[in-house]
């Protein structure tokens, strides 16, 4: 028999009495000796029930017992309690931070788990490491650690017989099978998936969220597994005029599984948000077409699976079933594009692939993205590998051959901001102490022109920039090319937020419609920045986009047979959204001179094409720049949440 646990300390035990005075009568605690309040010990009997509560209703046991652990008798007064609506409303509060990990941990306090006649209590450990981990969540909105998540009075240790709230999380691997129907939507595993369970977790996902989100196949490996995708849309299924297309690819080298396992994920996250009505997530979701390839070589994995995490081979897997790396497959435009521009101006625009490229060894996994590709009007990409830590753009082969070399694009401007997107929200990436594996590249702020990394050819980036009007970056993201399965929920809680926000990239610069003088869209129009050798080509319906860096620049749009338009646009630094910026073409010989002038007030609409009130005309900043103390002795903004739900007023969540 575990000892009992010690008596919380005494402002602690103030505190607990005054919430649950607030939520029932008298002292539902129990009296001491000495008239004070305590909880159940996990030494007294229990009469086990369902807690029926719904916040709580993913928890990883069946039944509960009153009073609980805050010494509330009945599920109502749990219900009533203000502990139990901050878990409720934590999810908006720290948006997204620390879900649903943190809720369950309150969960286990407020409900806790019972069994064999007795309440078990959640363990110490599993608290110590949220609270690590979620404080600065709490400090960014000036909210003090909520009282009964403290370690020290609620929990208890691995020797008293503490369950792990969170095991689900961390579950077995088939954990998922015995999940009940009807679980919240906020349910992550943070394991390894074989190919069948990634599949199935997609599947789920697209089902969940049928109305957002769809499955489908781009291909199959050389094995004959489906190249799984789940895209993410406000009408899945279709392209939208101007809704721009961003591609998330993982798994690209068979024994990088890091990056897969983050897609997987984030599916699940963009779904559950998006149900949970984050508005980050539905705005994000209803301006964008997002597709996700956790995998990309399923063969390579298996390879690399057998093997298992925590093997050190470095290349096992890394190859699809052909033997071919992937990432050196595809045709190399980039000499292409060196040899026209020593030979003359080029304005570099979907290079065609060279016809002796097909003559070699193409893998199918490769056909499938250039298909891919030519289907559907990609704007922003990235490809996720393992094996180091930093964000590297094309181009990837070096300009001068045999030398590791400088080697950017027209559009270098663009990529920086885009790999820094990425680099500077991620806390590995930007921890000055941290340990690197090979290069250190924290003193370039973790990002790299690949081809001043390390060079070389029909790497899949250069040919989406040369072959398409994609832009791709490649994220190392860690030492750890296959880590092992503890790790994965830190590298998502690294990795989140910079997938989101490199995501929302695809909203900056400009996006419009070229059309004719009778409205019909133009399509493989191009469109030219002066001073960026490098042209997008419209859609077939007409729509492109131009991610640009803030600035002034002139913009022209010219289609075989009509005359040019050129347009001088003006993208502040802070817009995140879009700036609309059409043109509407003459055909060559009727309009009044061979240059058309565009609108004047062409400028003027980019600046502020929505008054000001646009939905990403607010800037985003990563979570602790977002919200200052509050000054003066006033509330904090989240105070009227609880004062407007309940007459409770939790001052303990107060930290002046
Ligand atoms: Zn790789």
């Amino acid at each position: 028999m575990p000892p009992p646990p010690p008596p919380p300390p005494l402002p602690l035990l103030l505190l607990a009495s005054l919430a649950a005075v607030a939520a029932g009568p008298g002292c539902p605690l129990g009296r001491g000796r000495a008239g004070e309040c305590h909880g159940p010990s996990a030494a007294d009997s229990a009469t086990c029930v369902d807690p029926q509560l719904r916040t709580c209703s993913d928890v990883a046991y069946n039944h509960t017992a009153f009073p609980t652990l805050l010494g509330l008798r009945s599920r109502e007064a749990v219900e009533a309690s203000s502990e139990y609506i901050l878990l409720s409303v934590l999810h908006h509060l720290l948006e997204g931070q620390c879900n649903p990990d943190l809720r369950l941990l309150g969960c286990a306090v407020l409900a806790p788990r019972c069994g064999d006649g007795r309440v078990h209590r959640p363990c110490r450990h599993v608290c110590e490491d949220l609270r690590e981990a979620c404080q600065p969540a709490f400090d960014a909105i000036d909210m003090a650690w909520p009282y009964f998540l403290d370690c020290g009075s609620y929990f208890a240790s691995v020797e008293e017989g503490c369950h792990d709230p969170l095991e689900k999380l961390r579950g077995g691997l088939d954990a998922e099978e015995v999940l009940p129907s009807g679980l919240p939507p906020t349910f992550i595993q943070f394991t390894h998936h074989s190919y069948a369970q990634m599949v199935r977790v997609l599947r789920r996902t697209a089902a969940r969220c049928a109305h957002i989100a769809k499955t489908y196949s781009i291909g199959r490996s050389f094995n004959g597994k489906e190249l799984l995708v789940i895209e993410f849309s406000a009408r899945p299924g279709q392209h939208e005029l101007m809704e721009p297309e961003v591609k998330l690819i993982g798994n690209i080298h068979g024994n990088e599984v890091a990056g897969r396992e983050m897609l997987i994920y984030l599916a699940q996250y963009l779904c559950s948000e998006y149900l949970l009505g984050s508005p980050r997530i539905q705005r994000l979701l209803n301006t964008t077409r997002i597709h996700l390839l956790p995998s990309m070589n399923p063969d390579g994995y298996e390879v690399a699976a057998a093997e298992g995490a925590g093997y050190n081979g470095w290349t096992s897997g890394r190859q699809n079933a052909q033997n071919l790396d992937l990432n050196r497959n595809f045709p190399d435009l980039t000499s292409e594009y060196y040899r026209l521009e020593a030979s003359g101006s080029i304005r570099s625009s979907r290079i065609p692939i060279p016809q002796h490229y097909w003559w070699g060894k193409v893998a199918p996994e490769t056909k499938a993205i250039i298909k891919w590709m030519r289907t559907t009007p990609f704007v922003l990409s990235a490809s996720l590998h393992g094996g180091d830590l930093v964000v590297s753009y094309p181009f990837d082969l070096s300009k001068h051959s045999q030398e590791e070399k400088f080697s950017p694009t027209p559009d270098e401007k663009m990529f920086k901001l885009l790999a820094r997107a990425y680099a500077d929200v991620h806390p590995m990436m930007m921890d000055r102490s941290e340990n690197r594996c090979g290069g250190n590249f924290l003193k370039r702020g973790s990002i790299i022109n690949g081809a001043d990394w390390y060079s070389f050819t029909g790497g899949m980036s250069d040919f989406n920039y040369l072959h398409s009007n994609c832009f791709e970056i490649t994220v190392e993201l860690g030492c750890v090319k296959f880590p092992p399965e503890e790790a994965l929920y830190t590298i998502w809680q690294h990795n989140k937020e910079p997938l989101l926000n490199f995501v929302e990239m695809v909203h900056r610069g400009i996006k419009g419609v070229v059309m004719d003088k009778f409205g019909k869209p133009v399509k493989n129009a191009r469109i030219l920045v002066k001073g960026i050798r490098h042209d997008i080509t419209t859609a077939p319906d007409g729509d492109y986009w131009r991610l640009l860096p803030p600035g002034s620049h002139i913009v022209i749009a010219q289609a075989p047979g009509y005359s040019k338009v050129i347009k001088k646009v003006t993208i502040p630094a802070r817009m995140k959204r879009a700036g609309r910026v059409d043109f509407i073409l003459q055909p060559l010989g009727t309009g009044p001179k061979k240059f058309l002038l565009g609108p004047r007030r062409s400028g003027s609409a980019v600046r502020d094409p929505l008054g000001g009130a646009s939905p990403y005309g607010e800037p985003q900043e990563p979570l602790g720049a977002r919200r200052q103390p509050s000054a003066g002795g006033s509330k904090p903004w989240w105070w009227s949440y609880f004062t407007s739900i309940s007459q409770h007023k939790p001052r303990w969540l107060l930290k002046y």
